[in-house]
């Protein structure tokens, strides 16, 4: 597949430049005044500074979103004008997409072939996707009342007011995206937080929305800081109406206890540890390499990732030995060189923890088939590389199996019965996505069925479209993102009874005796 973002700025001229904080339609120093340096992942280069929000800051920025959005004018505008407005703000991102794409791959270590086949031009899809659905007509039919009386009966769908909304650092671009659009498209006010690491591309969204000049103000603020310090005033000021949390399941558990204290509207998308079972009748090669993309994709740094790959006795040694020997030629690299297929991962915390996996795995009696190790070449010293492993001989019971390692390690199960395999693969307190290979679609359509999982794909993998609802059972969240279902994440319902009859003898109303002569 051809990129059609063709210029790649790599100048990385954006050194220097100091980010603040988006607040009320102006960017705006941090009140303590203190600033955090990014560093590229692939070189451990300084990129930019960028402010740090303490608890002040975010109170300005939730106080901006309140009022932006009790005055009106955004909430209540007719949903062809925000439709219109929405999709002017995606033609003004749209021309950032080269830079966008620069930061996404300096920032994130987004592979720049990945950046801009796959995160920019996704994004952009999404996006353009929630304008046309804020277009949606507000008003719901409801079947005709007739009990105690005739009454017309409506719902109404509204905005849900200010919307707190914090991101993870893997898809920052995407992640922000998905935040974004719905929350404006219903006609909610935001205050996002990206993570710490990968703030750029979200930023740079915020530099084009700003510059057209279209959105209110107040109604869009960005406010980059530490994740316990923005993140629990988002969950517990009164001011704010909703939460929207994508990130880890350990945090997403404190975002929800949080939010309880006001019975904030809550949505989490949280992590995963997806099963991807191969039938004994797939197609070989399209199953390997499918395999392989399901979970080193970014690294394996992706909620979804298939991380257990569970393989059938009767085709186990030819596809595993092929599997392997396609593994083994991964390439890890530079992001910007197309021929890299595994860039860095995002922090030296993210490398120790996937080596102390490794090591984990070993220990827990799993064979590395494919060792995973920091590479020898002198132009990567300096990055968070780390080579691809695949764990042979894995029990589902195994840390290494149930346990969300986030970077580029594969578990092999292998089963001898189907049922075997779709019980194993239930088996984990996650239920994000899943993947089915057979050449019967009927056949695994019925595994699919069965699969506890937001999302199942068959013959492919992390397809995930505007139109259609992403999202997890179980631990995996709670809510759904993109599509209606996306949108109504961001919608209160409001029933209005209109009494069409008058009648005093059809109601339920005191019967109040008269006056006594
Ligand atoms: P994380 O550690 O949970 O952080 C996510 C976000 O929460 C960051 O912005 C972080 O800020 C912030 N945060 C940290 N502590 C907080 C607190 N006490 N209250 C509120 N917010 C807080 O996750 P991550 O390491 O960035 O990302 C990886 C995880 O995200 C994985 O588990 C992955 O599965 C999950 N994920 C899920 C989906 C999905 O759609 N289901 C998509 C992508 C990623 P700082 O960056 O400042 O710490
Ligand atoms: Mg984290």
């Amino acid at each position: 597949m051809a990129s059609s973002i063709t210029v790649n700025l790599m100048t990385h001229q954006t050194i220097a430049r100091q980010y603040d904080l988006y607040i009320n339609g102006c960017w705006t120093a941090p009140q303590a005044g203190r600033y955090r340096t990014l560093c590229n992942p692939a070189t451990g280069a300084p990129l930019v500074t960028v402010a740090e929000a303490d608890v002040a800051d975010t109170r300005r920025a939730i106080a901006a979103a309140r009022t932006a959005f009790d005055a009106g004018g955004w909430a209540d505008m007719p949903p062809g004008e925000r439709s219109r407005l929405l999709h002017a703000l995606v033609d003004a991102i749209e021309a950032r997409q080269a830079e966008i794409a620069d930061a996404e791959m300096c920032n994130a270590g987004c592979t720049w072939r990945k950046a801009t086949l796959m995160d920019i031009p996704v994004g952009l899809i999404h996006f353009r996707h929630f304008a046309k659905l804020a277009d949606f007509d507000p008003l719901e039919p409801v079947p005709q009342i007739t009990f105690p009386a005739l009454a017309y009966n409506v719902v109404r769908r509204e905005p849900i007011g200010v919307c707190g909304q914090i991101i993870p650092w893997n898809f920052p671009f995407l992640m922000a995206v998905w935040k974004i659009a719905p929350a404006l498209a219903a006609g909610n006010t935001v205050v996002l937080k990206p993570a710490s690491y990968t703030p750029l591309s979200a930023i740079k969204l915020v530099e084009a929305i700003h510059e057209t000049g279209l959105l209110p103000p107040g109604v869009l603020n960005l406010v980059t800081g530490p994740g316990d310090v923005v993140g629990p005033e988002l969950c517990v000021n009164p001011q704010v109406d909703k939460v929207a949390f994508t990130g880890s399941t350990e945090v997403g558990r404190t975002v929800m206890q949080q939010a309880a204290s006001t019975i904030k509207k809550v949505t989490l998308e949280l992590g995963g540890k997806s099963p991807n079972i191969i039938l004994d009748d797939a197609d070989l090669d399209v199953a390997v390499d499918g395999s392989l993309w399901a979970v080193f994709m970014h690294n394996g740094q992706a909620c979804e990732s298939g991380t257990r790959l569970f393989v059938p006795a009767a085709i186990y040694d030819p596809f595993m030995e092929r599997l392997l020997d396609r593994a083994a030629r991964l390439r890890v690299g530079l992001p910007e060189e197309g021929a890299t297929d595994l860039g860095p991962l995002i922090s030296a915390g993210q490398l120790q923890a996937v080596e102390k996996y490794i090591g984990l795995g070993i220990a827990e009696g799993a064979t590395p088939a494919l060792l995973g190790r920091r590479p020898t070449d002198p132009a990567l010293a300096h990055g968070h590389f780390i080579t691809p492993t695949i764990f042979t001989n894995v029990h589902n019971q195994m840390r290494v199996a149930q346990e969300e390692i986030f970077g580029p390690v594969l578990c092999v199960i292998k089963y001898a019965r189907e049922e075997e395999a779709i019980a194993q693969a239930n088996d984990t307190i996650y239920g994000l996505a899943a993947g089915v290979w057979s050449a019967n679609i009927e056949r695994a359509m019925s595994v699919a069925n069965r699969l506890r999982a937001g999302t199942v794909w068959i013959n492919d993998y992390h397809m995930i479209h505007a139109e259609a609802p992403f999202g997890g059972y179980k631990q995996s969240g709670l809510g759904r993102e993109l599509g209606v279902w996306g949108l109504k994440e961001y919608l209160e319902t409001k029933h209005i009874h209109v009494d069409l009859t008058r009648n005093r003898s059809d109601k339920f109303w005191f019967d109040i005796v008269a006056p006594q002569a």
